[in-house]
């Protein structure tokens, strides 16, 4: 479906995605928060401004866009390559996963635990098993 749209559509379409209070994002948010949890939202002065930081725990949260940030997993149904304009949306992604993998090196060094989260974990059956993951993780 999504290969009908023109590249302009299509460009609308992930700026949105792309945004920061994206849906998966706020799925996290609304659930760790009322486990308890308290967070900070995007700090940017931590490389790559992290979705959450949970500073009691030394732990950041992404939660990735599959699309954007290129998930690489067989199963992603989201990260298919756009059939349209392949060379400027490969280009364009293969600069963000090197960025996300520069940033997440930083983040290491300064000592933060990394949890990353894809978007597609987040759909389906499979999002109560990645909540509670997540929540595994922090502790
Ligand atoms: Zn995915």
């Amino acid at each position: 479906m999504a290969d009908i749209l023109s590249a302009e559509m299509r460009s609308i379409r992930m700026s949105k995605i792309r945004s920061k209070d994206t849906g998966p994002e706020m799925t996290v948010r609304r659930f760790l928060h009322s486990k308890g949890f308290r967070y900070k939202l995007h700090d940017k002065n931590l490389p790559g401004k992290p979705d959450l930081i949970l500073t009691k725990y030394n732990k950041v949260v992404f939660i990735h866009g599959c699309f954007w940030h290129g998930h690489a997993a067989k199963n992603c149904k989201i990260a298919r390559e756009p059939k349209t304009n392949v060379d400027y949306w490969r280009n364009k992604i293969a600069t963000n996963r090197k960025r996300d993998n520069k940033n997440q090196r930083l983040l290491r060094k300064l000592g933060w635990d990394l949890i990353i989260v894809w978007e597609c974990q987040l759909r389906g059956s499979g999002k109560n098993k990645t909540l509670q993951s997540i929540v595994k993780k922090i502790l």
